[in-house]
Parts: structure tokens; sequence; C-alpha cells
């Protein structure tokens, strides 16, 4: 027998079951990122290497081990899945120079790759929903985009995600911060792991963000980067936290939320739940005013954040279950070899007064069809035999009540029908 091939692991397809959530999901983010006045962009899937070692960095867990980079044979270039969004978006902002007339809010949502062990919640394929605001130097617009993630869990009914807050401060800041950490974790180097090790060779705020629990004295005692902004860093800080109490949102400044990309400068933010296991940042996001200079364009303040889908419906699930299945309108019988022409011109007539309708096809008895049309959830059978098609006509069976079967002609289906489907039955 010839073997079956499988799906890549750690790249899950979504089967018609699970697709039903994910398409109620796109439809609450369409109208919720229109909410705010974000326009959706959308990049290719692959682009340069070059692109990602530069904007996300060289250190970085994603550069270093976990992006699906290959040589394209025929033309030699070095290209790369895109484990994340924010470096296309600043490329493609770049390259057609959208900030030309102003600032831009943007939306983006697709799958991510990341060569990372698969697990719950961790996947070699994932998607992500994301939101950049390009060319705003905040804190106001900081503050739009944490509310904005606040609403997004209103609007799917989950509760629990908690918001965290750092500031990273301006790049002489951090740096100030960074000679200070180093210096803290050589006087512990004996304790550090060999990855924390070599991060502090590398990228000593890394360290921070170990999940080793060996680690936690060392980090709980590391000098905060809060510690080191100057004023102007302060006040940004400040007034994202005054606007965020005004509508009355919680949230934890978390000393060592440093985030795993290292285009972020000032605002830093994760949203967090216990109820997903170990996986449990479910969106994270930063100001990164670097990144457009850094990828060679005009310099220009944005800030985003991306959350991961996977792990976003995993709570919608969590927090009421499955969405059932939307059926048909109408399950279309058809019987004879005149009925079965005739039943195109009925399903086409039914579909142009937007009926949705489910043309029953291969065949088989009226029984076995009519067994279909109630397995199938639709409202109304359609039902066409030789004799409805000669009459230019159909016949309505309600298969959800007791009302009786009536027969329409052609013209006079639709407005039959939609008494049917809706009016009340009183
Ligand atoms: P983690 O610490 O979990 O690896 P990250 O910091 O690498 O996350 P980001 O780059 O900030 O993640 O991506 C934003 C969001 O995308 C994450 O908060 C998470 O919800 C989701 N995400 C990231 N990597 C994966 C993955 N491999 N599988 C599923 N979701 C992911
Ligand atoms: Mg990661």
């Amino acid at each position: 027998m010839t073997q079956t091939i499988q799906a890549v692991r750690g790249m899950n397809d979504i089967l018609p079951d699970d697709a039903a959530l994910w398409e109620r999901l796109e439809e609450v983010v369409r109208s919720w990122a229109h909410a705010y006045g974000y326009r959706n962009i959308r990049t290719p899937l692959l682009e340069h290497t070059a692109l990602f070692r530069r904007a996300i960095g060289e250190t970085t867990d994603i550069v270093e081990k976990e992006m699906y980079s290959f040589v394209d044979e025929l033309n030699g270039e070095s290209l790369t899945l895109r484990p994340e969004a924010t470096a296309s978006t600043v490329r493609a902002a770049v390259e057609h120079s959208l900030l030309h007339h102003g600032p831009q809010r943007l939306w983006y949502a697709g799958p991510m790759f990341r060569h990372e062990r698969p697990q719950k919640g961790r996947y070699r394929q994932f998607h992500q929903i994301g939101a950049e605001a390009l060319g705003f130097p905040g804190p106001d617009v900081d503050a739009e985009l944490i509310l904005m993630c606040a609403r997004l869990w209103d609007d799917l009914g989950i509760e629990g995600v908690r918001l965290q807050l750092n500031s990273l401060g301006a790049p002489a800041e951090r740096r100030a911060h960074r000679a200070a950490l180093v210096a803290h974790l050589e006087r512990h180097a004996d304790d550090l792991d060999a990855d924390s090790r070599r991060r502090l060779a590398t990228n000593p705020l890394r360290v921070l963000d170990s999940k080793n629990p060996a680690l936690r004295p060392i980090i709980a005692t590391a000098p905060k980067l809060l510690d080191h902004l100057g004023a102007e860093s302060l006040r940004h800080f400040e007034g994202l936290q005054a606007i965020l109490q005004d509508a009355g949102l919680p949230f934890e400044i978390d000393h060592h939320l440093v985030r795993g990309l290292d285009y972020y400068n000032l605002t830093v933010f994760e949203w967090v739940t216990d109820r997903l296991g170990a996986q449990g940042t479910v969106c994270g996001g930063g100001r990164y005013d670097g990144l457009f200079e850094q990828i060679g364009g005009k310099p220009a303040p944005a800030i985003g954040f991306a959350l991961g889908v996977e792990r976003l419906l995993a709570l919608v699930l969590d927090a009421g279950g499955p969405v059932p299945p939307t059926p048909q309108d109408v399950y279309l019988v058809h019987q004879g070899d005149a009925a079965d022409r005739f039943a195109f011109v009925v399903a086409e007539r039914l579909r142009d007064h937007g009926f949705s309708v489910a043309h029953h096809c291969g065949g088989g008895s009226f029984k076995a069809q009519m067994r279909r049309a109630n397995a199938s959830g639709a409202q109304m059978a359609v039902i066409v035999g030789d004799d409805e098609a000669a009459a230019g006509a159909a016949s309505v069976k309600p298969l959800r009540d007791e009302r009786p079967q009536v027969r329409l002609p052609l013209d006079a289906l639709p407005d039959g029908l939609s008494q049917l489907l809706y009016a009340d039955d009183s």
C-alpha cells in the first residue's frame, strides 16, 4: 500500500467544525478594527531573510533558532517565512511611503512560522492578529492600542486576561541599565544556567525573560529598568498609565517584562492568563520608535501588538464552548431527468434572492434525499419532481415543525420561502 503523507509537524489543519469559530472571530475582528479606525494590510508570507535579521535582532530567539529560512534555488536569494508581521508592515510602509500623507493605523491577520517545539498553544505555523500605529509618538496611541485589546476580549466574552506593562525607556537609558544588569549578573555568574550565561554576553536583558525557576532570586534582585528612566521616558509611561486609569483598566507593572524582540523601546505590554497552562501569553506588544530607521526608512515613531489566535480561541472555547454550525436555509431535493435540470434553475433563483442553498448532488431515492435534508440542519426542503419541473414550480416542506408542504410557482418561490422562514408561526 502507498504510504500516506501527513501534515508537517506543528502545522495544523483547521477542519470545518473548527473553522466556524475562526470565521466568527474574523467577523468580530473586522468590525472591531474598523471601530478604532485601523485599516487592513496584507503583506507576503515570504520576505528577504535580511529583513528579519535586521528588524528583530541577531541575538533573539526568533532569529537565532526559530526561522524557516532557505535559499531559493532558482536565484540564490535567502528567503524566510515570516515569523511575525511587524517587520513586514514597516517594510511595506517604507517601500510604499505610506506615512507620506500622515500617520497610519493598520491591522493584519494571518499565519506566522516559527521552528519551535510543538506543544499545546505553541505551533510551527500559528496565526496572529496584530495592529500597528505608525507615525504616532504616544502615549495616547499606546493607550488606544491597549484599550483596543481589552475591547476584543470583551467582544469575545473572554475573562481573566491580565495586562502587564513596563517601559524599556530610550536606548541610552537601556544601555545604562544594561551595564548595571551585566554587573549584577556577573556577580551571580556561577548560579546562571548555560543559556543565561550565553545571553549575558549577547543580550543580557533577555536573561530577565528566562523561564528557569532556579534563576528567580537573581532576576528578582536585578536592577530595574524603571530606575534608569529619564524624565521624558517617565512622563511617557505615566501618561499612558493615567489614560488607562481613567478608562478603569487595571494593569500590573512587571519590571521583568522585556519582550523577546530587540526593536522595542518605551512602552511594552503583554496580556496573560492562567487558563492556558504554560503558554499563558495571549498578546504582546510595544513601541518600536527605532525600527523605521533600522530598516532604512525615514525615522518614525510607532507601536503595535500581536495576539496569538490559537491561544485566543482556546480562551473563547473555555468561556463558552464551540460555535454551532450554521446550516443552509434550504436543502434542495430533486428527482427525475427534467427535475434534475430544473433544480439548477431553482437553486440559482433562490441564491439570487439571498437564500443559502445546499443542492443535493449524487442522486439517490427521494427518501434518502429527505434523510440528508433532515440531517443537514436546513430549515426547509425545497422539492422538485418531474411534476414540479413541468409546471415550473417547486414544493417547500418545513423541516423543523409540522407546517404542511406547499407548492409554489418559481416566481412566487422566493417570497413564499421568506414567509415560511421568517414569519412567526402565530
Ligand atoms: P512566547 O514567549 O510564548 O514564545 P513570544 O514572545 O515569542 O511568545 P510574540 O512574538 O510576542 O510571542 O508573539 C505574539 C503572540 O503570538 C504571543 O503572545 C502568542 O500568543 C503568539 N505566539 C507566539 N509564538 C507562537 C507559537 N509558536 N504558537 C502559537 N502562538 C504563538
Ligand atoms: Mg517565542
